[in-house]
Order: structure tokens, then sequence, then C-alpha cells
């Protein structure tokens, strides 16, 4: 398949979504970005690359990176890891407070902010030099050693964190954070930081399509039924609010972050990456989610 010409065709066919949206400026780094960047990179599990557009600039991934963080935690403690964060979608914003008083301090999932706050106190609990270590692990599923935290997006996310310090705060009462608030927290705004060009996103994303080994180095990274069911939280809520929406639209298990970056995995095949900053209302990259539903129906496979 002769993917290139594809996402230049479908590219053709966006130009109405050029001015639709927003940058997210919530986090004031965030909203310096150019509006009209556009990057889509596709990497398949026998290892062909194909890119367009700005696939080659970094951006901040964001909560892309949750992925990451979960597939690390989920290797260090196993199934009981899902005692202190469930794995339903929750149905609601990426950082809403409200079910976690009802649902005494367990985040829904690990992809909304609580649940990645969790992710990031079983990490600090666990690892030596937690950044260090963790930035470790990404360099090598990576494959790649420049992958790093961007300190200037972790100083604003940190001038404006209040809900996320709510969020932590709200948890602790509950006994569901077990270490410092500054110290868990610190370590969930470096993991938000992470940049990555597309390339790079699509290929370090590519165990998750691959059983949970790198194609390129044969690396263990996960389990087969781990990466299972990893994919399987993605499929249900990679997309907060949306979530239903993307599975129905795109038919991929994937992953957003407010930075406009989506990855999507079809296992057995590739992980695709793209970015576009302008958020809809629920967070998501309005021109990648579209992008991303083109590109399933074009090419007639999803995993459904
Ligand atoms: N760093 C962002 C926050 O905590 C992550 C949100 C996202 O990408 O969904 O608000």
């Amino acid at each position: 398949m002769e993917y290139q010409k594809l996402f230049i065709k479908i590219n053709n066919g966006l130009q109405e979504f050029h001015d639709l949206g927003q940058v997210a400026d919530y986090i004031p780094e965030l909203g310096k970005v150019n509006p009209n960047k556009f990057g889509v990179h596709l990497t398949t599990v026998d290892k062909q690359h194909f890119g367009f557009g700005d696939a080659n600039e970094k951006f901040s991934i964001q909560s892309i990176s949750k992925v990451l963080a979960l597939t690390l935690a989920y290797t260090l403690e196993d199934e009981n890891l899902f005692k202190r964060v469930g794995v339903e979608p929750s149905g609601t914003p990426f950082n809403s407070l409200f079910q976690l008083e009802a649902d005494n301090g367990i985040p829904r999932n690990p992809f909304i902010n609580a649940g990645a706050i969790v992710i990031s106190d079983v990490l600090v609990s666990h690892l030596k030099n937690p950044k260090e270590d963790f930035i470790q692990f990404v360099q090598q599923v990576a494959e790649n050693s420049e992958i790093s935290f961007c300190e200037r997006i972790v100083a604003s996310e940190k001038s404006c964190g209040f809900r996320n310090m709510a969020l932590a705060n709200l948890m602790k009462s509950f006994g569901n954070i077990k270490n410092d608030i500054d110290e868990v927290m610190d370590f969930y705004f470096n993991l938000c930081s992470i940049e990555m060009t597309c390339q790079e996103l699509s290929k370090t994303f590519l165990f998750l399509a691959n059983h949970g080994v790198c194609p390129f180095t044969n690396t263990i990274i996960l389990t087969p039924s781990k990466t299972k069911r990893i994919n399987s939280i993605m499929q249900s809520c990679g997309f907060y609010d949306e979530a239903g929406e993307f599975s129905f639209k795109v038919g991929l298990p994937g992953k957003s972050g407010v930075g406009g970056g989506i990855v999507a995995i079809h296992p057995e095949k590739y992980s695709i990456a793209v970015w576009s900053p302008k958020l809809n209302k629920k967070g998501n990259s309005n021109k990648g989610i579209e992008f991303l539903e083109r590109f399933t129906s074009e090419t007639k496979i999803s995993i459904f």
C-alpha cells in the first residue's frame, strides 16, 4: 500500500478543517504553537515508514505519554494496579473532579488526569530516580536517546495546574496517593511535557501493534496479554468524553493529547501518529480525528 499518496489526497480534501478549533491555551506555552502545523507518520510492523507534512517536527505529546506511564506501571504492579485505578470510560472531561468523590478517590481509568496522577504515584513508589528512570524507559521503547522532558512546558503547566493539584489532593484524602504530593505532581507535569515528532511517536508505539515487542530491536516491552489490555483501554478511554465517537468514526485504539497529537494502533499492522494543534471542544485534535476517519475509510481496514 502506498500510504504517502493517500496522505496527500486526504490532506487535500481537508482544507475546510484549517480554520476549525482552538489551540489549547490553558497551558500558556501550548498557546504559542503555530496552529497550522500538520504532520502524519505511519510505521508498519514490517518496519516501513510513510510520512507527510510536519512529521519531523517535535511537539508536546501531553497525555499520549500516559500510555507509556501505564505500560511501565503495569509491568511493575501486574493486576494489582487496577485496585487503584479502573478501566471504565469516564464520559467526563480529562480534568474532571466530580466522579472522584463518589468513587472514593479511585479514578475511572488511567488516561484521565486523575488516573495518570495515580499511575505517577505508583511509578514514584517503584523507581529509584523516578524522572530519570522513566525517561530512560521511554528512550528505550523509542530506541532514541534524544527523547526528553521539556522544562519550559513543565514550568508553564505548574504555573496553572490548579485542577490537577485539586485532583491529587482529593485522592490523597482518600488514601489513593501514597507519596508526597509535590513529588508526584512534579513527575506528572514532566510526564506530560515529553516532546516527540510524529515519526518518533509512531515508531515508539509500534510495540502495541506487535504483541508487546519492538519490531526494530525485538525487545519485549509487555506480554501479549498486557498489550491486548492496554489497546483495549485505549479503545474505550483514549479520548476522554469523545472515546465512543473516536471508536465509531475511526475504529482503532488510540490516544490523544492536548498538544494536538493522536496516536492510533492497528494491531499486527501499523502505528500511526498525526499532529494538528487546533482542538475541538472535547480537547482532541479536530483535523487529526477527521484525517484518521478518512484514512480508515479509504483503506477499508480497521479493527472492526
Ligand atoms: N498536561 C495536561 C493536563 O494535565 C494533559 C491533558 C491532556 O493532554 O489531555 O491538563
